[in-house]
Formats: structure tokens, sequence, C-alpha cells
């Protein structure tokens, strides 16, 4: 499997550190509110990635943190006059229900930032014993680019080209104007932890930089996050773990590009997004997460109304096609594949390894999808005669498009009708049958009525009937 790696700027093969497993390290959401669809890509595409190298065999311990002290969070907390952790407990249940909903499965372990602070601070006091680090008179204590020798080596820039760009901070005492953050002493008022440089909270990138030492080891394969965390968020990670522990920190950096709104990346500080939430209720998060698989990852993606239109038909061609085999396996009347049958089903597998090619190659899930559709069409194409059809066949046809769509999490919204009809509508849906064979007409039409009344439409087909939730 080849992956773009951000800091070599090219597709590498995949070597994990230990052969079959993989450490992967992907930084979450900041807990002050609900996700903006922006936040989601990563969150969705990673799930994805995760679920492909465990396809692939791997074992995958997948750490996504929680950022649980902010600003915003402080900020969010006062204007609602109620306490910090209130406010990020209350995200982070939301944050699951978005995720739940989304068909994002739980991370191996998801930590918060404030379950390792004695980490950050023993990391920050050895930063400072090492050289790496300063500490001003008022508490606050500052990672020293300058002594990093590599500083700039993940996002590509020089300290000099960078020094020369920043805007210089006066009054902070810096060393130079790109040191950054270990510790900020405390505000009234904030939430703290008692240091040896007095009470005060951790900066963003420490907090990182330690669950994934913590909780993954000191070196890691892969580390990912969106395209706006390289400058400064990972490369101030690479700088503080790589001088902490001597040796890389990770392996391969995968970031997702941008998700716009007319071209502008969607953000809330730029007040240019829609959350998670309201963007299910209008679309169905399914259609969200089929919206996001859809695009390369690296590529930039634009939001719309219509898109999500589009990718929610996608999906429902997808349900309809699953659908469909369903009934004609419930209705088969042969169990002996033909030769026919057989040869069909030994040709599908030129799309799972179409697939697997697109996968390997950097994640490409563009590709997957457009190789299941094509999968699909031709599926539909051998099914859609009146013919009979055997059993095997029909359920090697599901099994094929349920392999593929397994990896990247699409059928998991789809009613399962089976399940859903309870059995007064069974009981019905006979008695409609049998009045039916009697030719009693009226009665079947009342059936009907009555079924609609309950949400359940009937359609009948050469193959007997089908039935749909309304
Ligand atoms: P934040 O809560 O802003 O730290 O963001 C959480 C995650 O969402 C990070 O990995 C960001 O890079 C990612 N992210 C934020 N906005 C966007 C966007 N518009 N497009 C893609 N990823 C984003
Ligand atoms: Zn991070």
């Amino acid at each position: 499997m080849k992956l773009f790696n951000t800091q070599t700027g090219q597709k590498e093969t995949f070597t994990p550190i230990e052969p079959g497993k993989v450490k992967m390290y992907a930084c979450g959401p900041t807990v002050y509110d609900y996700i903006h669809v922006g936040n989601a890509r990563p969150v969705i595409l990673f799930d994805v990635l995760r679920r492909y190298m465990e396809w692939r065999g791997y074992d995958v311990t997948f750490v996504q943190n929680f950022t649980d002290v902010d600003d915003k969070i402080i900020n969010r907390a006062n204007e609602e006059g109620v306490s910090c952790d209130t406010i990020t407990e209350r995200f982070i249940r939301e944050y699951y229900t978005d995720a739940k909903g989304l068909g994002v499965r739980p991370a191996t372990i998801h930590p918060k930032a404030t379950e390792h602070i004695d980490g950050m601070i023993a990391a920050t006091q050895t930063l400072i014993d090492k050289g790496y680090a300063y500490a001003l008179g008022e508490g606050d204590v500052y990672y020293r680019t300058a002594a990093f020798a590599d500083y700039g080596k993940l996002s590509g820039q020089s300290l000099d080209d960078l020094k020369a760009g920043a805007r210089v901070d006066v009054d902070t005492g810096k060393e130079n104007p790109m040191d950054f953050a270990l510790w900020k002493s405390a505000k009234p008022g904030e939430p703290s932890w008692p240091s040896p440089w007095g009470e005060g909270r951790p900066g963003w990138h420490i907090e990182c930089s330690v669950m994934a030492s913590e909780l993954l080891g000191k070196t890691i394969d892969i580390h990912a996050g969106g395209q706006d965390l390289t400058f400064p968020h990972h490369e101030n990670e690479v700088a503080q773990s790589e001088a902490l522990n001597g040796c890389t920190f990770a392996h391969y950096w995968l970031h997702n590009g941008f998700l716009s709104i007319d071209n502008k990346k969607m953000s809330k500080s730029l007040g240019n997004f829609f959350t998670v939430r309201d963007a299910a209720e209008a679309y169905g998060y399914d259609a969200i997460r089929m919206f996001m698989l859809m695009s390369h990852y690296r590529s930039p993606l634009n939001y719309s109304g219509e898109i999500l239109v589009q990718s929610k038909a996608g999906l429902e061609r997808l349900y309809t096609a699953v659908e469909n085999l369903e009934f004609l396996s419930k209705h088969a009347t042969t169990t002996e594949l033909t030769v026919e049958e057989q040869t069909l089903l030994d040709s599908l597998t030129t799309y799972k390894t179409r697939f697997i090619e697109a996968m390997d190659d950097d994640f490409n899930t563009a590709d997957g999808i457009a190789v299941i559709f094509e999968m699909i069409r031709e599926i539909n194409g051998a099914t859609a005669a009146e013919k009979t059809l055997s059993q095997p066949f029909v359920e090697g046809c599901l099994a094929a498009i349920r392999e593929l769509t397994d990896i990247l999490g699409l059928l998991y919204a789809m009613p399962n009708q089976a399940d859903d009809l309870d059995t007064q509508g069974e009981a019905l849906i006979a008695a409609r049958q049998e009045a039916r064979a009697n030719k009693n007409w009226a009665e079947s039409d009342r059936i009907r009525d009555e079924l609609k009344d309950m949400g359940i439409l009937l359609e009948d087909t050469p193959q007997g009937i089908k039935w749909k939730k309304a």
C-alpha cells in the first residue's frame, strides 16, 4: 500500500514499524461546539483508512484525542456561565452522536488532553532540562525552536523563512517569534493545574505529542489530520517529540484537503459553516459520509446542497441494488448454480482487484467507489431479466457488494426492511396474497390500503410481492 507522506511530498510504500501492526494517531476536535462538516472530513476519512488497513489484516491501534482545554472552551463556558467541564462533556457527547450517525467507529482510544496533564508537565520539564525550552518569569514555558535543527522539515520551510514572515509579539519575552508555548500561566477563572512554573495549563501542541507517545509509543506509524494542522501544529509536535525522545516521531504524515464553501475553507471563525447535525437533518448522515468518500482525501472539496443530494442519490442506487438482491435471494427457487452464473461470479473478482488497487494507491476512495458502481451496474444487468436466478448466485453477488462497501462503511444506514417488518405486516401481506389467489380483489385492495396506513408500500413484480417502507 502506498500513502502520500507530507514529510517527503511523495507516495511511499507503507511499511509498519512492527509487522502486522499499525499505530495511528489523528488530531481530534476541540470540544466547544458541534462539529461542522469540515471537521467531519478527517473523522470519516481516517475511519475508512483504519477499516481498510484492518481489512488488509493489520492490527490497528487508532488514537483520536479530544482537546478539552482551550481558550474557545473557556470563552464558551464564561458566556454560558457554566464550568469548562460542562461544556466539554456536552460536546464530547454530541461528537459521539454525530460520529455514530456518520457510521464512524469509535477509535481504539479517545483520550482527553486533561487526562494527561502530568505527562505534559514532565515532558515540558525534560525539554527545559535538555535545553529545548525555557521558562519566563510569569510562569510561561516556551519551546526554543532555534535549538531544534530540523525545525520546519515537515512543512518544508526553514526557520529563517518562517522568522522573516512572523508577526513579532513584542511583549511576550520570547527568544524567537517562532517559539511556541508549552505551558501557559493561568489567568483568574481559567482551569489550571499546579506545575513547577506555577498554576497553568498546557499548550495545544504538547498535548498531542504526549498523548501519542503515552498511548502508542515514541515512534508511531501514521499521524493524521487536516491540512491546516501541518503548520504549526504538526511541525511543533515533531519538534517536541523528536527533541524529547531522540527518535523519529511519525513515519507517515497524512493530511486531508479542505472542505470549502464557495471556495473558502469552511471554518468556525469565518462563520461559513454548517454543523454536521444540520446537514444530516437536511440530507442524512449517510449522504455526508458518501460525499466525503466520493473524492480523493487530499483534493479540495466544495460543499453544496446539490452535491449532497447527488451523493444521496448515489447511495440510494446502492441501497436499491442490495434490496433487490436480498429480495431475489429470499424468493430464489433453485440452489443450483449454473455455469453462466459461476462465470459471472468469477468475473466479479476483477472488481475487487481494482478496488484494492485504488485503495492501495494512496487510499483512493473516489476510484474505489467508482469500481463499486461499475460492479453494481453489471450485477443489475445480470439480475434484471425475469429469469430464475439461483440462490448461491444472488448471495454471491450480495457478498461481493458487501465486502467492498463494508470497507468504506457505506451500507450502515440502509434500512434493514426484513428486520423492521413486524409480524402484523407479514400477516397482512400473507392475507392479501390469499385474497388475490381467491380473486377477491376488493379484500386485496383493502389490505393494500391498510398496509399503506402502516407505512408499507407494495409492488407486484414477476418475482412476487415486493414491499417498501414509505
Ligand atoms: P479543529 O476543531 O478546528 O481543531 O479541527 C478538527 C479537525 O478538523 C482538524 O483535523 C482540522 O484540520 C479539521 N478541519 C477543520 N476545518 C476543516 C475543513 N474546512 N476541511 C477539512 N478539514 C477541516
Ligand atoms: Zn494534534
